[in-house]
């Protein structure tokens, strides 16, 4: 089969295309036929080198993908050969073929695409531990999403809006602004608005935003203090600036805010808190009141492609890779 093989890690043109054997589920695994693979910012990140993980080589990325069961490993039960499902936890989804964790399948409503499918698991889920899980967000409050037009970004504007809550969502342009106001944002801003500090405290009833999606980093994690209400709690969710930030925690005590880290990958391990953004996201996508947001598609042989798109931020929604 074709996959995608990194043998040392670096900028994205290290992936290259193979020829590999086609893997074995072991005990407790299934095999897809892969469709659509959602590539995060998470991948770019592993492929470099610079991921929360120590990244080990020789490996095929591809951590969040959707396809059909096509073989079981020993053990695994209430999955068909047959069956579309998406995989939030799989590994080596760039390929034609790639191995999941039966308990880390999702089952994929009805009405999604396969692309779709491979779309939601990460950004939605992430979403909803950060607005409720760990953002306690509550209807009518505000929300600052960043990023906005990104495959995060989207769909936290989605399900913000479907929980109740009112969405300012910054980007770097005002196309990726436009993607921000379709999807239900009330206010807009650009990144780098030179006045932005004092408009999202005014966007937000003159006080500042009670909710903050992080995802930037670096000096714009200042911003978000400066932003943040009194009693603010910020999510830390992400680094795309992939610089060092500062924290003074006095800063915090002054004005009683709260910043708390967000990594998905330790939130699946509490499987009560999984069940409940499971309950909550279901309905939610079933019923089309929010809509994963496929973003630029490639073929496998562009994977490298893909991955710079990413980097040089041209890119919106889920970027999906089909193999
Ligand atoms: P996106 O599709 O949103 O792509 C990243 C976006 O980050 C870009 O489009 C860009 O938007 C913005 N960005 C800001 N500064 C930079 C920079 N210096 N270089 C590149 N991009 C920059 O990716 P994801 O939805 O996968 O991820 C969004 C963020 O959320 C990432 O930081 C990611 O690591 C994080 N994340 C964390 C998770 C967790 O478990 N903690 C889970 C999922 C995502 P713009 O041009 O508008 O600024």
């Amino acid at each position: 089969m074709k996959a995608i093989v990194v043998e040392r890690l670096g900028p994205p043109d290290v992936m290259q295309l193979r020829e590999l054997s086609v893997p074995q589920p072991g005990p407790g695994e299934v095999r897809l036929k892969v469709e659509a693979v959602g590539i995060n910012f998470a991948d770019v990140l592993a492929v470099a080198g610079e991921y929360l993980t120590r990244t080990r080589v020789p490996y095929t990325p591809g951590m969040e993908f959707a396809g059909v069961v096509d073989a079981l490993g020993e053990g695994v039960t209430g999955v068909q050969v047959g069956q579309r499902v998406a995989s939030l936890g799989g590994r080596g989804g760039l390929a034609e073929y790639a191995l999941s964790p039966a308990a880390a399948l999702i089952p994929v409503p009805q009405n999604l695409t396969a692309a779709q499918a491979a779309a939601f698991p990460v950004s939605y889920f992430t979403a909803y531990h950060g607005l409720k899980t760990l953002g306690h967000g509550r209807e009518g409050e505000w929300v600052l999403v960043q990023a906005a037009a990104g495959a995060l970004g989207t769909a936290s504007i989605q399900l913000a809006k479907a929980l109740g809550m009112n969405v300012i969502a910054m980007a770097s342009t005002e196309e990726k602004l436009q993607l921000a106001r379709d999807l239900g944002a009330d206010v807009t801003l650009l990144q780098d608005d030179p006045d932005r500090v004092q408009k999202v405290r005014d966007a937000a009833g003159g006080k500042g935003v009670p909710l903050i999606l992080e995802v930037v980093g670096g000096k714009r994690f200042q911003e978000s203090l400066d932003m943040a209400a009194n009693r603010g709690r910020i999510i830390v969710i992400g680094n795309a600036s992939r610089e060092q930030a500062n924290l003074r925690p006095v800063e915090l005590m002054k004005r009683n805010l709260t910043v708390t880290g967000l990594w998905l990958t330790s939130l699946m391990g509490d499987q009560a808190a999984t069940r409940e953004a499971a309950q909550a996201l279901t309905p939610l996508v079933a019923s089309g009141q929010v809509t994963p947001q496929v973003g630029p598609t490639y073929a496998l042989a562009d994977s490298p492609r893909a991955f710079q798109d990413m980097l040089d931020r041209k890119t919106t929604g889920k970027v999906i890779i089909e193999p």
